[in-house]
């Protein structure tokens, strides 16, 4: 049984495509934007989230159950804590599992055109895991949409194709992520056509230095036929993550004043940007 590796199920999203869907967010992704918000479902190991604040140790109030914790000599796992010290970053999920909990907002995605879509970290390197989930929500009629990078091996994404009514991709074009290489371009391009006839929604996280990088931005775009896109201003929402997995990170967020330039300059190439406030 192949069972798919979820971070979080986070149902009436708005965001996350079209009406109101539930938003399931799979563990594993071969990028590392320093501004990920959700660092917990880059790596596909099972990392704990550690809350130390809440533990009884750390302030000298042990209570009796700390006693068979392993942080005072026992054999209780961390993430048995009742206190809710450490959780788990992986939640495993047969496909029909998955389906039962999708299922339940069945009514909510019909009223408001919604439905399902998988997020990430980059949901395509669990397609094939994924094939099972998406005949059962294709046979119900439910609409599947994929939050990608498409950073992925092209025979995922022609796995999905069949299932998915929509993509949001979100493209890597920050000079951090040193992609300006003919390789990802090449592949992005490739990946972007195979895309043609689905609903699309272009996205880019706006940091700021892609404001020295504008006609570069520009360019690719160009290259891609993309005439419109949504800019996300990057924020620091993530910082109590990092910090509860016990790893550091670079504050990126951005200047609003710079993505309002960015969104203008991208408007006067007649590229229509749009700034999207998540
Ligand atoms: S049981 Fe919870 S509160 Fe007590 S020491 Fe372990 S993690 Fe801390
Ligand atoms: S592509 Fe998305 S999930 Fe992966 S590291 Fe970047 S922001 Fe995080």
């Amino acid at each position: 049984m192949q069972l798919l590796k979820v971070t979080s199920i986070q149902r009436g999203c708005v965001y996350d495509g079209r009406g109101v869907r539930t938003t399931v967010f799979l563990k594993g992704c071969s990028l590392h934007c320093p501004w990920c918000c959700n660092p917990e479902t880059i790596s596909t190991d099972n990392e704990i989230f550690i809350d130390e604040s809440k533990c009884l140790k750390n302030q000298r109030m042990q209570g009796r159950f700390c006693r068979s914790c392993e942080r005072c000599g026992g054999e209780m796992p961390i993430t048995a804590c009742p206190l809710g010290v450490g959780e788990n970053t992986v939640k495993y999920h047969t496909p029909e599992e998955l389906y039962e909990i999708l299922i339940k907002d069945i009514g909510l995605f019909a009223q408001t055109g919604g439905g399902v879509t998988f997020s990430g970290g980059e949901p395509l390197l669990q397609a094939e895991e994924l094939i099972p989930l998406l005949q059962k929500l294709k046979q119900e009629n439910i609409d599947v949409v994929f939050e990608t990078t498409l950073v992925a091996p092209t025979d995922a994404l022609i796995r999905v194709l069949p299932y998915a009514d929509g993509f949001i991709v979100d493209f890597k074009l920050q000079p951090q992520m040193k992609l300006y290489d003919t390789i990802y371009l090449r592949r992005i391009k490739a990946h972007y056509a195979l895309l043609n006839g689905k609903r699309i929604t272009n996205r880019l996280v706006f940091v700021n230095e892609l404001a020295a990088h504008r006609e570069q931005v520009v360019s690719v775009l160009r290259e891609l036929g993309i005439e419109r896109i949504e800019l996300l201003l990057c924020h620091d929402l993530g910082a109590k993550k990092y910090e509860k997995l016990g790893l550091a990170h670079t504050d990126c967020s951005a200047d609003k004043k710079l993505i309002i330039q960015f969104n203008n300059y991208l408007k006067s190439k007649n590229i229509k940007a749009s700034l999207l406030t998540i």
